[in-house]
């Protein structure tokens, strides 16, 4: 019998699973109402299940044979496209550069509540405390000229590159209220960061602004999003997943202190919000300002070759200058306790008595990162990860920053049964208590990623500081970006050599932003400030330019180090984490991994390493990786490194491909990493 042949409508639908999308037939009362952008339901294995509509083909030719494998979609859900045909585009490149699935996307794009039908919270979102009225500014010269680019461009990527306190929210504020009926979003690295941000934007736009972030309970996000989607809304401000706000009509993104590393998410989908927010503005033809103080090195490389408009900002608001940064140099200084000069002590009390306020970074949390034997040298590590245990002293417990388990120490020594235990190190819970000794009259208060779990603390702890009720402000990273307190004065860091020699080829980087940032917390009012930075290794080159607020110094030293090196932006890189349960599986398995690489791809000449990798690209590894197990895991990695980044993804699905069958391995891949421990 000839096939009896047909032309049934096809679909392609993506649900929000770490899938690709799957092929459904379309029942002819159907054909009419469908587009990309819809919810449908369709079956799905056992069940069924609401995904969106990406593609269709009017006019597929089936057969008899094809039909049966096929199944028809169930019901349309919406009357018009619910995903803007943008974002979808969005949410396929996402799912397709990062080599992770359109699916996976898809399900860190749209709230869950989507797909199941949930309506939203009733009513609208709340807040606490009304912004105060938006002040009249003038602009500085500096400000105009950059603002008037902006706004005479149509399209096109900008760096505004400014120093701390020199006005790049009010800049942000101006282009987005010059669009017209075109939308905007706002990035900002982390919800810690937002409190002032936040406030400063509603005191603008009032009810205008939705703050979008996965902080938010489920109800309230498919509020947000849905308010977005109906145009009801001129800003989403918010972290990572903002950069998918379903906007119709966007006309700018705003990036916020671009250089963060927390734009990129470590776990799952492994996207960076800032590159996609790049790739959103390329499909949508529309405009992107990337600011910053400390512009991350691929940025500022970009806009000088003439990829980005570069915008500069060189002077404070209200010419207030820069601060003056001093290094201590604990190995000569006079100290009081372990993590205290006798010279930074002198410092605090004085601002203390003229009034005025401090912030005192650690970039590090807990109580102290060791707790050892002194009889036999045994320190705690985690079970489940090659870390130490850090000891936490309000919790009396030693925890894994990496797994998040803990254990309660025990009064002798688990090797030797000695009993003389010792805290080595500093964490921001010892530097606090310290201080507290010493200054017994201070009204302290820390503020690290321990003592802002619950909701809304950061925001009450900002509050507190702008209502002086704190006179120093303790803590990690959290307190050293994007805070704008006018009464801090003095700002300083305990023990820089924390940050100074990670082994990454980005830490001087991130050690110069880090500091730079914090100095740039301080003399944001009408009185000057100071920076004092306590460190064990004073002659480090990092400190020369960090005291002369010397970004573009610093740049051309870190540039010439990446190109003899090959490193971004001269290369593209992807890792892949080989993860096992068993430490000698791993071995074993990794050996032949390495040989099936071999033959597919010849490492290059190591001799040419400094040549510039036009064509070519080279793979370093596999080795262990630095942390060598988290999570009971063992792990070992390889690095991919070469101009192109298209060749080098080929090169990664060859990998994945020559070692499909070998069983119990995990591979794991990273475009564009941030992190290589
Ligand atoms: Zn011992
Ligand atoms: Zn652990």
């Amino acid at each position: 019998m000839p096939f009896l042949e047909l032309r049934v409508m096809q679909v392609n639908i993506l649900f929000p699973i770490n899938a690709e999308g799957f092929t459904y037939l379309v029942p002819g009362e159907l054909e009419e109402k469908i587009k990309p952008g819809l919810r449908v339901l369709a079956p799905f294995r056992s069940g069924k299940k609401v995904g969106i509509v990406v593609g269709l083909d009017k006019t597929t030719a089936i057969t008899q044979d094809k039909e049966i494998t096929l199944k028809s979609i169930e019901s349309v859900l919406d009357d018009e496209p619910l995903i803007p045909d943008n974002l979808l585009k969005l949410i396929q490149w996402v799912g397709q550069y990062y080599m992770s699935t359109s699916g996976l996307a898809l399900k860190n794009a749209v709230p869950s509540g989507i797909f199941e039908g949930k309506k939203g919270s009733k009513g609208r979102i709340t807040y606490d405390h009304e912004a105060a009225p938006a002040k009249k500014i003038n602009l500085t010269a500096e400000q105009q000229k950059a603002l008037s680019e902006i706004i005479s461009a149509v399209s096109g990527a900008f760096l505004l590159h400014g120093v701390t306190g020199s006005g790049k929210t009010e800049i942000y504020i101006r282009a987005i209220e010059e669009l017209g009926d075109k939308e905007a979003i706002v990035l900002v690295p982390e919800i810690a960061l937002t409190t002032q941000i936040v406030d400063r934007f509603r005191a603008r736009f009032q009810d205008k602004v939705v703050f979008f972030h996965s902080g938010l309970s489920p109800g309230e996000r498919i509020t947000s999003w849905r308010k977005i989607r109906n145009g009801e809304v001129k800003v989403a401000l918010g972290v990572r997943s903002a950069v998918f706000a379903p906007f119709k009509n966007l006309g700018l993104i705003i990036i916020d202190e671009e250089h963060e590393a927390s734009y990129k998410q470590f776990e799952g989908l492994k996207y960076s919000a800032r590159d996609a927010a790049l790739a959103r503005s390329k499909i949508e033809s529309i405009k992107i300002i990337l600011g910053s103080a400390t512009p991350s090195i691929e940025s500022f490389y970009h806009a000088k070759k003439g990829k980005l408009g570069y915008l500069e900002l060189t002077q404070r608001v209200e010419q207030r200058p820069m601060p003056r940064v001093e290094i201590i140099d604990m190995t000569r200084e006079e100290k009081e306790s372990l993590s205290y000069s006798r010279k930074l002590l002198d410092v605090l009390e004085k601002n203390l008595s003229e009034g005025h306020q401090s912030l005192i970074m650690l970039n590090r949390r807990g109580y102290s990162p060791f707790l050892m034997c002194t009889d036999c040298g045994y320190t705690y590590k985690c079970p489940a990860c090659s870390i130490t245990l850090t000891y936490h002293k309000d919790t009396k417990t030693l925890n894994c920053h990496y797994c998040n388990s803990f254990l309660k120490p025990q009064d002798a020594c688990p090797e030797c049964k000695g009993t003389k235990i010792k805290y080595i190190g500093l964490g921001t819970q010892r530097i606090e208590e310290e201080l507290h000794e010493l200054l017994p009259e201070l009204n302290l208060k820390r503020m690290d990623r321990d003592t802002t779990t619950k909701k809304l603390s950061h925001y009450r702890i900002v509050k507190d500081m702008e209502d002086k009720k704190i006179a120093v402000l303790l803590g990690t990273q959290m307190i050293a970006k994007g805070h704008d307190f006018p009464d801090v004065t003095v700002a300083a860091v305990v023990f820089a050599d924390v940050a100074l020699n990670l082994p990454d080829f980005r830490s001087s980087e991130r050690t110069f932003q880090l500091f730079t940032q914090l100095a740039g917390r301080a003399g944001r009012g009408d009185v000057s400030g100071a920076v004092y930075i306590q460190t064990y290794e004073p002659e480090h080159y990092v400190f020369d330019y960090v005291r002369n607020h010397d970004y573009k110094g610093f740049y051309q030293n870190e540039i010439e180090l990446r190109k003899e090196l090959s490193y971004p932006p001269f290369s593209k890189l992807i890792r892949v984490v080989f993860s096992f349960r068993n430490k000698e599986d791993g071995v074993r398995t990794m050996k032949s991994v390495s040989a099936r690489i071999k033959k597919i791809t010849r490492p290059r000449n190591p001799k040419l390493k400094t040549q510039n990798l036009k064509s070519d690209f080279e793979i370093l590894g596999p080795s262990p990786a630095s942390i060598e197990k988290i999570r009971n895991y063992w792990r070992w990695h390889l690095i991919l490194k070469g101009a192109n980044s298209k060749s080098l993804r080929l090169a990664a699905l060859k990998i994945l491909e020559s070692i499909k069958d070998i069983r119990d391995v995990k591979a794991d891949i990273d475009v564009d990493p941030i992190n290589l421990l």
